[in-house]
């Protein structure tokens, strides 16, 4: 801690930093920067540069990452308790949208400290607004499981879900990721890639899934993504439940997932997708 104060505990601000525009760091993001005792960054190089960038002269810099956020919590939960101000910064974007902070915020709100954001940059909402696709309620996925059963569940769930959905995506995997998602959702599901936003290489790729993956298969994926999954179509959830259910019942009655999956498939004219997705999501007994 830099500043020993007796007294009130100091306030814990969460301060959104661009994500690839220095143009939105916010006034009030400045001040803050500018003012605070302690400044905990993901990483204390990155945010070194930033803060030379948007010339200002560095608090004390301290580590808060996914691997030591666990034991720095602690320490600064005890500097904010002795009165200092503590900002919260991610490499880019908003703290704690699949970036670092959960613990300290948590741990900072259980003893009492004041927590307070300072709202901002955030690829999650900056390829929402320009995806076209309804805005009222959406879920965000962040990133995906990269393998595994939880990953073909929470596919499954996009493929089901009644809202646009939002998922982070390395420029490496976003192939596959689009490939699976377009066996699950129909090659016909519309979807968005906003790739680069607020940058110089800004692009944002509208399409259905099958062309996404077409898309992405010329060009060799460079940068940053977010990718914006449409609704299922009407009537759909309302399917989906059907066969999850029916195949579900088939189970229960014995039958091993996968001769449930044929079962629903042959007798009920379920589609295969649908099926073996609803198979996926049953609980291992
Ligand atoms: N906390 C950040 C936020 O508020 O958006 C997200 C951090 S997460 C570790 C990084 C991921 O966010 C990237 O892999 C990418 O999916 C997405 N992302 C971040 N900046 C982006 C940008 N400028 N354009 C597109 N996607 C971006």
């Amino acid at each position: 801690m830099t500043a020993e104060r007796s007294g009130a505990p100091g306030t814990l601000t969460v301060v959104a930093t661009p994500i690839g525009n220095l143009g939105d760091l916010s006034a009030r993001a400045r001040a803050v920067l500018a003012s605070g005792d302690v400044l905990a960054c993901e990483d204390t190089r990155r945010t070194g540069r930033l803060l030379a960038l948007a010339g200002i002269a560095p608090p004390k810099l301290v580590s808060l990452h996914a691997h030591n956020e666990h034991e720095r919590t602690a320490a600064l939960v005890d500097d904010l308790l002795a009165g200092a101000d503590v900002a919260l910064v991610s490499d880019a974007g908003t703290p704690l949208v699949s970036d670092p902070g959960e613990r300290l915020v948590s741990a900072a709100a259980s003893a009492g400290v004041e927590v307070v954001a300072v709202p901002g940059p955030s690829a999650l909402l900056a390829a929402l607004v320009v995806s076209g696709m309804a805005t009222a309620r959406w879920r965000f996925e962040g990133f995906l499981p990269r393998k595994g059963p939880e990953r073909r569940s929470r596919i499954a769930e996009i493929a089901a879900a009644p809202h646009p959905s939002v998922v982070y995506e390395s420029p490496v995997r976003l192939g596959a990721t689009l490939a699976e998602l377009a066996a699950a959702c129909g090659d016909e599901r519309r979807v968005v890639v906003a790739r680069e936003l607020t940058k110089l290489h800004e692009q944002t790729w509208r399409g259905t899934l099958a062309g996404s993956v077409a898309h992405v298969r010329g060009s060799a994926p460079r940068g940053e993504h977010v990718v914006v999954v449409d609704a299922a179509p009407p009537g759909r959830a309302a399917e989906q439940d059907a066969v999850a259910s029916a195949v579900a019942d088939l189970v229960a009655a014995g039958l091993a997932r996968r001769d449930a999956v044929t079962a629903a498939v042959v007798l009920l004219g379920a589609s295969r997708r649908d099926a073996y997705a609803a198979a996926v999501e049953l609980p291992r007994s």
